[in-house]
């Protein structure tokens, strides 16, 4: 009898070729992971459609008929193979470019098939190109009692070719489960959850998220394992962080002093708006508290973060500490050194900067400062965490514009004060749904500054494409003789990196044609440049020597030109939603009307327009983020992408935010009873996290 850790090789219909099939092709070693293979979709048996009535390109059909043809047609690459599907009403084309070998030996002219795919029109006809394929007869025959819904699972051609389709998987699933001793699954949720969620046992929903009879079924089996996946999730971001509160003793900024209240008092330029000062609030708390911050303040483009930061940091220098602020790129890290170096003016506060790029005795002055603790702040790029920086008395750090700061940078950061963890704060204003921010920063506590200062004009958003060219110019002409300045952005992809770099020069060449000097002058950056050339260009650009900036995605973080009004995005369809809102962000930070025009083709695609419509809709952040994680999923939601956290087997955090914050709620209100998870009734979810971390472990040898 089989048990869910022995080798898949031993279970009856697999042996060693298919096992290694299985284990190259899906990661499958043991009969557990064939367990949590789960279908990515179900036949229905009722449901099929007619083909006479399908109308519509692009359409997704499951129909049910007679293979009537079989043809290998053309050569080489034109090579395919075509059939024809009769059902009552009429006949379907369907089509395939790779695998016909295989394809020809075991499709068979006369039986009847289950097909489903997408149509598409071709010459006014519609086809079915690559649709799955599966015999009626050989289903109902071999698979026991007829079932309504059938499970249908991800496969490979090499598996396929080893009998492995996804009938063939779902045999071995059958086989699983009608041998597994009832005893290997499980539960693994304490019974007053279950209760109070009505979820379905775990070895009920193991098999019925496999073999649904009904629809209802599946989704009451859907919804337990979704929620089991996010609750333990969050139980162990959760528990990171009480761990954390516990063992890791932070700071005690106890005292507001001198700089604090004089920068406050004298320097501060305007009135703080209510959401900075509560969240200066939320971090006074932290920081008094004796525990280690870790805070999140996420905020919109222009919502003043960087005097939150310069002010927390200021706290740390009336307690005796040293503070760093870090920014992803040289040039935003700068701009922080001219801002905040401006604002503090003569308070007395010794700011110092550090990248890479400062060499020789400039930077050993630098780090002897730090060292000796005569430097109060440095705000630096990167380097900063490196081991050849060392602080007398490091209390804080500030993290700008950092999604991929993740914990390893964070635990470089704590090993720069022996004597205790610096207290990290991290700003974002790339706004993260929800649910996504959850997950990636559970283990973070999270502010969000909500408010713009007044007098902002929200920014006018325009699409535009090749037809109106002439027009933009004129509009960029008339903003510029106004005294205004233009940025034109370009897309610089890696992939394509040579055509966009050509591209980007090119529209540079057209721009000087059409605003030629010495009336008009035009600074550009981009990423091939040396740092110091960027620099001097971004200097020319922030000092209104020149009226046009041409550039790529370099200056689309937290730069700061507030007489630049009007941006100009070339082939903005290429940008994700995320992006076009960080750079639509460099504009209308001053008093003036801003302006924001995406340019695209015009075609776009489907998706591609709906980024655009976005766009010209709304200009809340938030808005923003549910759309681009609706839109592209939370795999490519900007700096998320390295996340193994966001794999998820069934959970969907474009979808399930109710299920989300109901596990997260609960796991929080069972630590809070509960830390150590002594009691009895969480005796299943001790167990659960220390098989879940055995389990990690043994993946961390394996890849
Ligand atoms: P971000 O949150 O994008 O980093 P910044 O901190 O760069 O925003 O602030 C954008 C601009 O708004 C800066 O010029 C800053 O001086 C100004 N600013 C910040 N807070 C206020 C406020 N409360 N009232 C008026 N202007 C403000
Ligand atoms: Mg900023």
């Amino acid at each position: 009898m089989p048990s869910l850790d022995s080798n898949i090789e031993y279970l009856k219909g697999v042996g060693p070729q298919r096992a290694d099939a299985l284990r190259t092709e899906l990661g499958i070693f043991t009969c557990r992971d064939l367990l949590f293979h789960f279908p990515f979709r179900y036949i229905d048996r009722t449901q099929f459609h007619r083909i006479k009535e399908i109308h519509e390109d692009g359409a997704q059909v499951q129909i049910r008929g007679i293979l009537r043809r079989l043809e290998t047609l053309g050569e080489g690459r034109a090579k395919r193979l075509t059939a024809t599907l009769r059902d009552d009403t009429g006949i379907m084309e369907l089509v395939w470019f790779k695998g016909i070998q295989w394809l020809e030996k075991s499709l068979t002219v006369g039986k009847e098939y289950v097909v489903f795919g997408r149509v598409s029109e071709f010459n006014g006809r519609f086809n079915i190109a690559h649709p799955e394929m599966e015999p009626v007869e050989a289903e109902t025959a071999k698979d026991g009692p007829a079932v309504r819904l059938d499970p249908v699972y991800p496969t490979t051609d090499r598996l396929t070719q080893r009998g492995l389709d996804a009938r063939g998987i779902r045999k071995l699933v059958r086989t699983l489960l009608d041998t597994l001793p009832a005893s290997e699954i499980q539960e693994t949720l304490p019974d007053y959850m279950l209760e109070l969620y009505r979820l379905a046992p775990r070895a009920w929903a193991l098999h019925k998220i496999h073999f649904p009879e009904q629809q209802k079924e599946l989704d009451t089996a859907t919804r337990r394992l979704k929620f089991e996946e996010l609750f333990f999730l969050q139980l162990r971001l959760l528990q990171i962080r009480t761990r954390r509160r516990e063992t890791v003793r932070g700071f005690v900024f106890g005292q507001i002093g001198d700089f604090f209240n004089q920068f406050y008092q004298h320097k501060l330029p305007f009135e703080l708006t209510g959401a900075q000062k509560r969240v200066l609030k939320e971090i006074r708390v932290d920081l008094a508290s004796g525990r280690q911050m870790n805070r999140l303040v996420q905020g919109d483009v222009g919502s003043g973060k960087t005097v939150v930061a310069l002010m927390t940091m200021l706290m740390a220098l009336d307690n005796g500490f040293q503070a760093c602020l870090m920014a992803p790129t040289e040039i935003l890290a700068q701009q922080h050194f001219t801002g905040i170096s401006e604002l503090v003016g003569d308070l007395g506060v010794n700011v110092g900067y550090l990248s890479g790029s400062v060499k020789g005795k400039k930077r050993e002055k630098v780090l002897a400062e730090l060292a000796s603790g005569d430097m109060h702040i440095v705000i630096g790029t990167h380097a900063l965490i490196e081991d050849w920086v060392q602080f007398k008395n490091l209390g804080l750090c500030v993290i700008d514009e950092q999604h991929r700061f993740g914990v390893e940078q964070r635990a470089k950061l704590w090993a720069k004060n022996p004597a205790g963890a610096p207290h990290v704060l991290v700003m974002t204003a790339t706004p993260i749904p929800r649910t996504l921010a959850m997950t990636l920063y559970g283990d973070l506590d999270v502010s969000v500054i909500d408010e713009l200062p007044p007098g902002r004009k929200p920014i006018t958003t325009m699409h535009k494409t090749e037809h109106h060219r002439l027009r933009v110019q004129g509009f960029m002409r008339s903003e510029m003789d106004k005294g205004r300045q233009v940025y034109v952005v370009y897309p610089m992809i890696e992939e394509t990196e040579t055509m966009d770099l050509q591209n980007l020069m090119s529209g540079y060449e057209a721009l000087s044609r059409d605003f030629p000097p010495p009336t008009f002058q035009i600074s550009i950056v981009h990423g091939k440049m040396k740092a110091a050339d960027k620099d001097y260009e971004m200097q020319r650009f922030l000092k209104k020597e020149t009226q046009i900036m041409v550039a790529t995605t370099v200056i689309e973080v937290g730069v700061n030109v507030p007489n630049a009004s009007v941006m100009v995005i070339e082939n903005a369809e290429r940008f994700g939603l995320s992006q076009l809102h960080q750079l639509r962000g460099r504009v209308g930070r001053g008093a003036d009307q801003s302006y924001c025009i995406l340019m695209t083709s015009y075609k776009l695609s489907a998706e591609g327009r709906e980024r655009i419509q976005t766009m010209v809709q709304t200009t809340d952040g938030f808005v923003i983020a549910e759309a681009d994680l609706r839109l592209r999923g939370p795999g490519n939601i900007e700096g998320t992408q390295q996340s193994g956290m966001l794999r998820f087997l069934l959970a969907d955090l474009a979808r399930d935010g109710q299920i989300l914050a109901a596990a997260r709620d609960i796991a929080a209100q069972i630590l809070e009873k509960d830390p150590a998870l002594a009691a009895p009734e969480h005796q299943r979810l001790r167990q659960q996290l220390t098989a879940d971390s055995r389990e990690a472990r043994v993946w961390s040898r394996i890849s």
